[in-house]
């Protein structure tokens, strides 16, 4: 899960990191009340999207005046801000930050995430920080270092110096970069954060170590141990259908291609995607429904699929095991009616009462097409959807 930036500083400045002060606003007015606030002479307006690369978007402006606060205000809200990371279509700005703005010496990188090779928390830091991150990743990839926390000690001050080092700062820098990297390991470990990316970290004129832009991604399987967490959700960033999903607890990835696929369990849905390229199209989507494929999974499950324009067809492919062949038969008949099926159906059953199920799915007066394996159920999808 994703927040915006003004919920990422809130979030890392009850661990006590340091960042600016500042005020999220969601008009115009409040905009300009909050620099009053503030109390200037320097502000940053920063539109709040779920997503990097707004300065060189037009979507953070350092202004210097109430006038021009409420100009930036008035031109950012409802803007649709496309960024290298937002792709072409973009975000409609709906909230932004006021934030007293800093005098800047050096601009520097530094991210916390969970390294799956190393099984750690890692920190990766760079002295070439601000908005070209990727081109310095790609061109000069020396420059970004990475430095790893043993979860037995937890933050140690060698790796605080190491980080420092690093990043050039020397004396009492050194000292609050040590401070910096303490907070933010304890913040990251106690939110179950699984990114920390602040690009800007900053040191100030007058000596100051600062975060200046915050990102963080929350691990999803521990969200449910972080209500405070959870209250920061903000549905209007979020992909409909994948929360629609995520509503009836099904793995759903919307794809480019013609074909849906529902099927139960991730691997076998993996697999079914590959057969489906394997005789020559490709899938809408990937979705797993589940251990538990009841009818209103089921049926929500054929909504999602159907609300995407691109599918031309649609294949189940379902093992049941614990749930019995005809349980499911009659879960995908019903869901059917009611999701009004107009494309081609393929459904493949194989496991308990299957050949229960497939007889209740002949019967159903529905046009479905009962496949026998894996192949057979792709050749006949496949054939249908290029017939269409
Ligand atoms: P991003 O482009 O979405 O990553 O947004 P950032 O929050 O990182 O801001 C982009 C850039 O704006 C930073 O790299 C800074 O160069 C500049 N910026 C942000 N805040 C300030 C500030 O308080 N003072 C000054 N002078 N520049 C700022
Ligand atoms: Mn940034």
């Amino acid at each position: 899960m994703n927040i915006h930036e003004y919920q990422a500083k809130v979030v890392l400045r009850e661990f006590g990191v340091p960042v600016a002060r500042g005020i999220a606003v969601f008009n115009v007015g409040d905009a300009v009340n909050a620099a009053e606030e503030l109390g200037g002479p320097v502000w940053v307006v920063k539109a709040q999207i779920h997503a990097g690369g707004r300065g060189k978007g037009g979507g953070v402006k350092v202004v210097k005046s109430l006038d021009d606060v409420r100009k930036e205000a008035e031109r950012m809200l409802g803007m649709t801000l496309v960024t290298h990371q937002t792709g072409p279509h973009g975000r409609v700005v709906r909230r932004l930050y006021i934030e007293e703005g800093s005098a800047i010496e050096r601009e520097l990188y530094l991210s916390a995430l969970v390294d799956r090779s190393s099984s750690r928390v890692a920190f990766i830091a760079s002295t070439e920080g601000g908005m070209d991150i990727e081109a310095v990743a790609k061109d000069t990839p020396e420059k970004i270092k990475t430095f790893t926390v043993d979860p037995a000690c937890g933050y140690s001050p060698y790796v605080g110096l190491e980080i420092a080092t690093a990043l050039n700062l020397h004396g009492d820098q050194a000292k609050q970069c040590g401070t910096l990297i303490k907070t933010l390991y304890e913040a990251f470990v106690a939110k179950d954060m699984s990114l920390l990316e602040i690009n800007p970290l900053v040191v100030t004129k007058d000596g100051r170590v600062l975060c200046l832009d915050a990102k963080i991604n929350f691990d999803d399987n521990a969200l449910f141990r972080h209500k405070d967490v959870q209250a920061l959700r903000d549905p209007d960033e979020e992909d409909p259908m994948e929360r629609e999903a995520a509503k009836y607890e099904l793995s759903y990835v919307k794809l480019d291609g013609s074909i849906g696929c529902m099927v139960n369990g991730a691997g076998l849905a993996m697999a079914t995607m590959d057969i489906i390229k394997l005789y020559g199209e490709e899938p809408a989507n990937f979705l797993d429904v589940g251990g538990g494929a009841s009818k209103e999974k089921v049926t929500a499950a054929f909504k999602i699929i159907l609300s995407d324009p691109n599918v031309k067809g649609i294949l189940v492919n379902i093992f049941g095991g614990i749930m019995r062949c005809d349980i499911i038969a009659e879960g995908i008949i019903a869901a059917a009616h009611e999701a009004k099926l107009a494309v081609p159906l393929v459904v493949r059953l194989e496991g308990t009462n299957v050949e229960q199920g497939k007889r209740i799915l002949a019967g159903s007066g529905l046009p479905i097409v009962s496949a026998s394996d894996l192949a057979d159920a792709a050749q006949k999808i496949v054939a249908a959807v290029q017939a269409h």
